[in-house]
């Protein structure tokens, strides 16, 4: 499917929805204020789920995916649904999903326990694909309009799991090491907020075997954080 040009239906939503759309995310941070009592995480989410503001670039349409609730300790920050995530409204219904849990040691009733674990990636919309391959960059504005209210109405988390270079460059910021490898590698140094993640893609299973530190050293380290936290 063809990116829907801009049209009625968002001019539609303007008119529901005016700071968003309008002036983009310092109005978005003015209607959402850094404060969890005066923004309703269910709010803030219906909000989103209504969002239009890529509706120009999505070659599927905006269909956000995410799921959170105020009492969440574990954040799952990703970086964009795929097109079965995106059929289904399911994040991480695939086999980087299965790849994920294994990795955290937990299986699917506990990962999509909203209660327990918010799943955040840093674009809600699937992207699209690249003219060479693979999957385009989340955008950028979702992570500029959103992920600043959408934390700060999450008060009971206790660890991001960082999946991929997009998260770590928004979670770390300076503090990410030059390249993924070694920001992952230096996972402990984000502990105990935080944990560096490859993308559990099955394209990076060459990644996985040159580095084989990361399942012997990092893994249980990982799942004893996350299973002190459920
Ligand atoms: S990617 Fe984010 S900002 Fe863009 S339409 Fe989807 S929810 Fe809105």
């Amino acid at each position: 499917m063809l990116a829907a040009p801009v049209s009625r239906k968002i001019q539609r939503s303007i008119g529901d929805f005016p700071a968003v759309l309008q002036v983009g995310p310092e109005t978005a941070l003015r209607k959402y204020p850094m404060n969890p009592a005066s923004c309703p995480l269910d709010r803030l989410l219906a909000d989103i789920r209504g969002c239009v503001l890529c509706a120009d670039t999505l070659p599927l349409g905006p269909r956000p995916v995410l799921r959170a609730t105020v009492t969440a300790r574990i954040l799952i920050a990703g970086q964009a649904p795929g097109t079965r995530v995106h059929d289904t409204g399911i994040p991480f219904n695939d086999r980087s999903g299965d790849r994920l849990r294994q990795w955290l040691g937990i299986g699917p009733e506990v990962f999509y326990d909203q209660g327990r674990i918010a799943i955040l990636p840093m674009g809600f919309c699937y992207p699209g694909v690249l003219p060479g391959g693979g999957d385009r960059p989340p955008e950028p504005r979702c992570a500029a309009t959103w992920r600043a209210p959408l934390l700060a109405a999450l008060p009971q988390l206790r660890l991001t799991l960082l999946v991929g270079s997009y998260a770590q460059a928004y979670h770390l910021g300076r503090r990410r090491a030059p390249t993924l490898t070694e920001t992952v590698r230096r996972f402990a140094d984000y502990l105990p907020a935080a944990f560096p993640l490859p993308h559990p893609s099955w394209r990076n299973t060459g990644w996985l075997k040159r580095n084989p530190w990361f399942e012997d050293d990092a893994l249980p380290v990982l799942r004893a954080r996350v299973s002190a936290l459920l």
